[in-house]
């Protein structure tokens, strides 16, 4: 939790549990934990079940629940931090420089490019 708090900057207790955050998301139907139940297992410090989710790998990083969140949680900074935590943890490069013009070539645009670096570098 604290190295969670440092990386985000995020005040999690700050959650009142509104919900907004879930009911904004774009990609929650595809999500086993809801944004707003991320925050309330990290409230209770249930941090290693929310590693184990799916969820942290499926946000987008819309930044659509940050834009609603009535107490300025913003909780896509959350998501990149457990996703930077893990990685962390894990080690080791699963995309090389050298599979970059093959996805270029594919027509994934820039922005995916770059977003998915956050995710699978590591
Ligand atoms: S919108 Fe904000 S306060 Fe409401 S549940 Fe989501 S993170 Fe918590
Ligand atoms: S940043 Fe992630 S959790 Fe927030 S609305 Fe977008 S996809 Fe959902």
């Amino acid at each position: 939790m604290q190295e969670l708090a440092e990386i985000s900057g995020e005040k999690i207790n700050d959650c009142y549990q509104c919900g907004k955050c879930t009911a904004a998301c774009p990609v929650n139907p595809f999500m086993d934990i809801l944004p707003h139940q991320v925050l309330r297992l990290l409230q209770l410090g249930q941090v290693e079940q929310v590693l184990q989710s799916k969820t942290i790998w499926v946000c987008a990083t819309c930044f659509t629940c940050a834009g609603r969140c009535p107490r300025d949680v913003d909780l896509s900074v959350v998501m990149e931090a457990l996703r930077a935590i893990l990685l962390r943890q894990r080690g080791g490069s699963r995309l090389k420089g050298e599979d970059m013009p093959c996805l270029i070539r594919k027509g994934m645009p820039e922005q995916g490019i770059v977003s998915g670096f956050r995710k699978y570098t590591k």
